[in-house]
């Protein structure tokens, strides 16, 4: 359950129910501390002066997502920051990366435009003096806005840095692998933090050591590959070197694509467009009945699932399931650029597992 709070930029803004139980418990803790209302107030205001540099935040994301043609479903504030649900993830790591970015960037911004005005009207109070609850407003808010940066960019899962970190290892390998090293990065440092929060009796760097963890461990479990299926664009997993044919060509084409290689599934184009599929069973059938000098068109099937290369492999492999469809065509900006089968969809979450398990043997390798 969530509470619509209003709509920025075409893009709902929820909040959390039990985001109220935080302020409930900030206006508290000032009461206790400042024995007065304008106390509740003010630690009230920075709350929610707080908060909207972290829906400013989600907007640096979806808004950036929406330069590379991604829509953002929602965005969500929970007691413990906000999400913004995209549709999807850009399939490009560079994209990947300025998406990652843009959150941040937008908190560096605050900071900046908040520390030229604190410096413009000479308004600083001396550090030592500033916390979370006491200080010029505008002072904490710069600094908060620093610690979002801070926290954010920590190179792990699920925070922003570790997007980052994978993003631009993806530039320069597999996919699934920089997944992989960026995930074994964010427990390493999960695990420095819990020590130092241990030895130096931190709760805060010992919560975040744990958030980091979970987060890190999330991104490599097993399960976590049948849901990498869903992380995973059709782009990475598709065949991109194969046949087609035209409705006009003769099933003897067909036969000779089959007996040279391994494709069983033939496109059938009309200039560039996917307007059917033959498929093996259905050319087995259709030797028996016309010969060699039947036509494709006579005999392929019409409706050819189509998947667009950015769709996630795991709505792909539904669609597939769904139509019953063996093979389906991956388009990008209505163009065919490659195939998607159930049996590649297999192939990949086979080498998923494999490389997983390697991994587990051979964690530094
Ligand atoms: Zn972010």
């Amino acid at each position: 359950m969530t509470w619509r709070l209003g709509t920025l930029a075409g893009i709902a803004v929820y909040m959390h129910p039990t985001f109220l139980l935080l302020l409930a418990f900030v206006a508290w803790q000032h009461w206790r501390i400042g024995q007065s209302m304008a106390a509740v107030a003010s630690g009230v205001a920075f709350i929610l002066a707080l908060f909207g540099c972290v829906v400013l935040h989600e907007f640096g994301h979806a808004l950036t997502a929406r330069r590379f043609g991604i829509r953002t479903k929602d965005i969500t504030l929970l007691p413990i920051g906000g999400v913004a649900r995209l549709e999807r993830m850009p399939d490009d790591p560079v994209q990947e990366l300025w998406v990652a970015l843009a959150g941040p960037a937008v908190n560096v911004v605050i900071a900046a435009v908040l520390y030229a005005w604190l410096s413009a009207a000479s308004a600083f109070a001396p550090i030592e003096q500033v916390d979370v609850v006491q200080g010029p407003f505008l002072e904490r808010l710069m600094l908060v806005n620093v610690f979002l940066v801070a926290f954010n960019m920590l190179p792990a899962f699920p925070m922003d840095g570790g997007r980052v970190v994978r993003a631009l290892l993806a530039t320069r390998m597999e996919y699934t692998k920089a997944t992989q090293v960026a995930t074994a990065l964010g427990q390493s440092m999960a695990f420095l933090f819990g020590l130092l929060g241990l030895l130096s009796g931190n709760p805060m760097l010992i919560f975040i050591a744990l958030f980091v963890w979970v987060g890190a461990t999330q991104e490599a479990s097993v399960v976590q590959i049948r849901s990498a299926l869903g992380g995973i664009p059709v782009s990475r997993a598709m065949i991109t070197e194969f046949h087609t044919l035209a409705p006009e060509d003769p099933l003897s084409l067909a036969v000779e694509y089959l007996l040279r290689g391994t494709q069983q599934d033939f496109p059938v184009m009309v200039e560039g467009q996917v307007v059917g599929v033959l498929a093996l069973r259905d050319l087995q059938v259709a030797l028996g009945q016309r010969g060699e000098a039947g036509v494709v068109g006579d005999v392929m099937r019409r409706d050819v699932p189509v998947v667009d290369a950015h769709d996630m492999l795991d709505s792909a492999f539904q669609t597939l399931q769904a139509t019953g469809a063996r093979v389906g065509a991956v388009t990008r900006e209505g163009r065919v650029v490659g195939l998607v089968t159930l049996d590649n969809v297999g192939e990949f979450v086979m080498v998923q597992s494999s490389l997983d398990a390697h991994h587990r043997r051979h964690p530094t390798g």
